[in-house]
């Protein structure tokens, strides 16, 4: 029976505006809104025209004061986060105030966690208020450790004194989120991580997008100050549960997605035989970088599959997209669910984004560890030593993972011994994804309650 919109519970729902935050906050969106809540998006202009969800999800503005202009022009991350922050909470009470109006109030305001200062807007307009997190919780439970004084930066660690904290296996330097190891290389970024837990305990809900089976100690570590529930994978329903009708992808792209182009080449090619290279939104290749990668792609046994983003392009060896006609595709942007998820697809390179690395577990698919910076290195360390899914591959002194590395490292999980192994593990966690959000999984579960919380505030 259709319920009026007064009678439903409502969401607004902020990600950070890059795709590797609004891909999984939109999901969540989505899950609630097949579970009967109403769900809108808020997002700047500049992402808003990049979102194609589904007639479930709603999408608002909200401004980041760069409204119809190059949000680059931003300057400075640091300038850009205090930017979003001022407009954004003067949109988002605008927003909160104009759905009051109109008779569909808010319930709750789901706000990416790097955007602390919308709990308080929410709370000021009688909204509850949910952080939302976007990283592994092996990360979340590095940095509430630091916001609760257990350690303090920069954090030291040294070959034989790995960083040891409650619930996490002991971490070396190369495990260590960059900007903890070295607080002064992105200082505006290692900001935004702390400021992630600043008000948290006045949050009414506190969810993170990982699940229970694949980090369970790693929740229990920081839960003092970190009470996160397990909501995720947020992967679009058609790869796990299929239990929401037409959810084949996320429904937002920022770049183009030459899909039928990939489709039809990778149609064309033998089951697992194609190693799939992408290093996410944000990630820059140094071009030594780009050079050995293009080495050692050309050089291999396999077929491949490469993401390099238009403002990349310029970094590949002359004349190499020609010269791999044949073997090799080189595209500046994809829908990489559907690449994961293809059976000619034997291996993920990739830069150990979280969403990529939790793609490449749902999906299945064993991958080769090129992390770059952030918290991709611990993400790294979980894939190789922790979920037995892949391989990390060595730097050299320069910070370069070379061609002969990278060679060995397609080799191990295209078609070493170790391989067998590595796809029985991701096949493993492929059917724990699966469990996770089925009907009755502990990430279902928690979605349930939270909706039930939801169903029960908009009663009383
Ligand atoms: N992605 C995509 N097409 C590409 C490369 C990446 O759709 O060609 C998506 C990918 O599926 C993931 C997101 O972009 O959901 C990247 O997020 P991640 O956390 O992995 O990395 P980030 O871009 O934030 O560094």
């Amino acid at each position: 029976m259709e319920t009026s919109n007064h009678q439903l519970a409502h969401v607004i729902v902020i990600p950070y505006p890059s795709q590797g935050h609004i891909n999984p906050l939109l999901q969540f969106a989505k899950r609630l809104a097949a579970k009967g809540v109403r769900a809108t998006l808020a997002t700047t202009a500049n992402t808003m025209q990049s979102i194609h969800a589904s007639a479930a999800v709603a999408v608002a503005p909200i401004s980041d004061g760069f409204d119809g202009t190059d949000f680059a022009k931003a300057g400075k991350q640091g300038d850009y986060l205090t930017s979003i922050r001022d407009h954004g909470s003067k949109s988002l009470a605008k927003l909160l105030h104009s759905y009051k109006s109109a008779g569909s109030p808010v319930t709750c305001v789901i706000y990416d966690a790097f955007f602390p200062w919308a709990l308080d807007v929410a709370h000021r307009h009688g909204a509850m208020a949910a952080a939302f997190f976007t990283n592994s919780a092996a990360v979340c439970a590095i940095f509430s450790h630091i916001c609760g004084g257990t350690i303090t930066l920069p954090v030291n660690v040294h070959h034989d004194a790995p960083l040891i904290l409650p619930g996490l296996p002991p971490l070396n330097a190369c495990d260590v989120p960059t900007f903890i190891r070295n607080p002064s290389s992105y200082p505006a970024y290692l900001a935004m991580k702390l400021s992630q837990f600043s008000n948290l305990q006045n949050a009414d809900f506190v969810f993170a997008n990982t699940f229970h089976q694949l980090e369970r100690q790693e929740v229990k570590s920081a839960e003092k100050n970190w009470p996160a529930k397990l909501v995720g994978p947020m992967v679009p329903s058609a790869y796990l549960d299929g239990r929401i009708e037409g959810d084949k992808g996320y429904g937002a792209s920022l770049w183009k997605p030459l899909s039928e182009q990939c489709a039809a080449w990778l149609n064309t090619k033998p089951r697992e035989s194609v190693i799939y290279v992408s290093f996410g939104s944000m990630v820059s290749l140094t071009s030594k970088q780009m050079e050995e990668m293009a080495w050692a792609v050309k050089s291999s046994a396999s077929y491949f599959l490469w993401v390099v983003r238009e403002t990349e392009r310029e970094k590949l060896p002359a004349g190499f997209a020609e010269s791999v006609k044949g073997k090799g595709l080189i595209v500046s942007w994809c829908n990489q669910l559907e690449m994961l998820a293809h059976p000619a697809i034997g291996c993920f390179v990739t830069h150990c984004g979280w969403n990529s690395t939790l793609e490449g577990l749902a999906l299945g698919v064993p991958m080769v560890a090129l992390p770059q910076w952030s918290d991709q290195v611990t993400d790294a360390k979980f894939i190789e030593e922790i979920w037995g899914v892949g391989v990390r591959a060595k730097e050299d002194e320069f910070g370069v993972a070379g061609r002969e590395e990278l060679l060995y490292c397609f080799k191990e999980v295209m078609e070493g011994e170790s391989r067998v192994k590595m796809r029985s593990n991701a096949r493993k966690w492929r059917e724990l994804a699966i469990e996770a959000t089925d009907e009755g999984g502990t990430s279902d579960t928690a979605i349930n309650e939270f909706v039930m919380k939801l169903k029960i505030a908009v009663q009383n």
